[in-house]
């Protein structure tokens, strides 16, 4: 494989995807409305010669853009939407918002769109000039972030037939993540009762604010006989108004339950069920569940890690110009102590004294450009993805490269002031180097392919996907 030849494919056309990227920044949209975002995605795809299909899995900004034809067939897993209330203007240091209220790329998602297009692209371009055979798709997967996107295209059976999955996501670090990640149910439970004058007839009225919160007593009653690794939180979406003369008629909580296996948040969930009839059953109100997002756990992959992770250190680490260098240090600058101080500790949580030295001399640079140890674990970390859905179906690698400051973390006002600088593009390209050159690895040589294939079956041992939304749950 010609590594320096894909690097200059993305490089080449590197104007089209940082354009792409700031474009699905300034339209910084939700779950699954997503369509100036997706528009400027399915453009560019068509314009380079992908075979473009919208709406699929019955979202109308979901897409699958394919290329090529046959055996092996890669999957590239891209996302656009943002997050809610985080809007915030470019290249400063101080909250900001463009528009109160509205939504940011607080996860850098516009990145990993066009990250994502850029590994994509350069896939395409080497197949063209040498021939090479195979199927390259780029899934155009909405709200990860919420609503769960990638689960309803599992449902739909859009990831059959795939032989290998990426995962691409813009960070504060370099890293190839050879981990699993905690499935997750988001359920809404929603109590209707019967309004009454609190004082004078009380008798008349049945409060669903009640029923909330005598499921959260069930609950937390609950935790102490659940599996240890298990997650349960939940936010109250509506404690039925602001009148306590009123018996609150409308009551909704919002509930997450998570486990390292599916199997084991299904498990949780019933029981999760059984204490919300018990409390509609005790305050005389009915219970209704909503869906809001379902994602099953990550079945890690050694040899796709160890794959990422080559080419991590083939391509990195990035070279930042002074200029920069000084624009991560100026959003420093908005960061406390304690935040400033978390990525060592982190480090060295995660890759033990013996990397401490190292640790400190990365901790210490404005952006950690260097590809950090890559090490393998099948325990969970605590958070969920819907990439956990793909990779039930086929060897899946998620992996980071750095594009923001060192101490600013995801779902920040920061990462959206970051979102369109040439530090973040570099690490995106980066990104998009890496994607194409290890999806190109598995196309030229089936013994890379085989292995992880075979390490897939290993760990998935003769337990079969089972979507986690009933079958009556649409995307919304
Ligand atoms: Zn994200």
């Amino acid at each position: 494989m010609n590594t320096k030849r894909i690097a200059e494919l993305v490089d080449n056309k590197k104007q089209l995807f940082e354009q792409v990227g700031d474009k699905i920044w300034e339209a910084s949209e939700i779950r699954f409305d997503l369509k100036k975002s997706a528009d400027v995605l399915c453009d560019a795809l068509a314009s380079e010669g992908f075979a473009v299909e919208r709406g699929v899995a019955d979202m109308p900004d979901a897409f699958v853009a394919k290329y090529g034809e046959g055996k092996p067939i890669i999957g590239l897993l891209g996302e656009y939407d943002a997050l809610a209330g985080l809007s915030q203007k470019s290249g400063t240091n101080v909250r900001d918002p463009r528009v109160e209220g509205d939504p940011g790329h607080g996860c850098g998602h516009n990145l990993l769109g066009a990250g994502t297009l850029a590994g994509a692209v350069a896939v395409k371009d080497y197949m063209k000039e040498t021939g090479l055979k195979g199927t390259v798709i780029y899934y155009g997967c909405p709200a990860e972030e919420g609503g769960s996107g990638k689960t309803f295209m599992a449902r739909a059976g859009m990831f059959k037939g795939v032989d290998a999955f990426f995962g691409y996501h813009p960070m504060a670090n370099s890293r190839s993540m050879g981990i699993s990640t905690l499935a997750n149910y988001a359920v809404k439970f929603k109590f209707s009762g019967k309004a009454a004058h609190a004082a004078a007839a009380p008798d008349m009225g049945r409060s669903a604010l009640d029923a909330v919160e005598l499921m959260s007593v069930g609950v937390n009653y609950l935790r102490e006989h659940v599996i240890q690794e298990a997650r349960i939180h939940y936010a109250y979406l509506n404690a039925g108004g602001k009148a306590p003369n009123v018996v609150q008629a409308e009551a909704e909580v919002l509930y997450y339950i998570r486990a390292p296996k599916l199997q084991q948040v299904d498990a949780i969930f019933e029981r999760v069920i059984e204490v919300a009839k018990g409390a509609a059953l005790m305050t005389g109100t009915k219970m209704e569940m909503i869906w809001d997002s379902a994602c099953a756990n990550i079945i890690p992959n050694d040899a796709m890690g160890r794959l990422a992770d080559k080419y991590l250190r083939e391509y990195g680490p990035v070279e930042l110009s002074s200029e920069e260098t000084a624009f991560a240090k100026m959003i420093q600058e908005s960061l406390t102590e304690a935040e400033l101080k978390r990525p060592l500790a982190q480090l060295v949580g995660m890759f033990g004294a013996d990397y401490a030295a190292e640790a400190e001399v990365l901790a210490s640079k404005p952006v950690m450009t260097d590809v950090v140890p890559y090490i393998f674990s099948d325990v969970a970390m605590p958070g969920s993805s819907d990439v956990g859905d793909a990779s039930w179906f086929a060897p899946t690698i998620m992996y980071t490269t750095a594009c923001f400051p060192t101490g600013t973390v995801e779902h920040s006002w920061q990462w959206v002031a970051c979102g369109k600088s040439s530090m973040a593009h570099k690490g995106m390209l980066y990104g998009g180097k890496v994607m194409a050159a290890a999806a190109i690895e598995l196309m030229e040589n089936e013994e890379t392919l085989n292995k992880a294939k075979e390490e897939q079956k290993k760990r998935m041992g003769n337990i079969e996907y089972r979507c986690p939304f009933p079958a009556d749950v649409k995307p919304r």
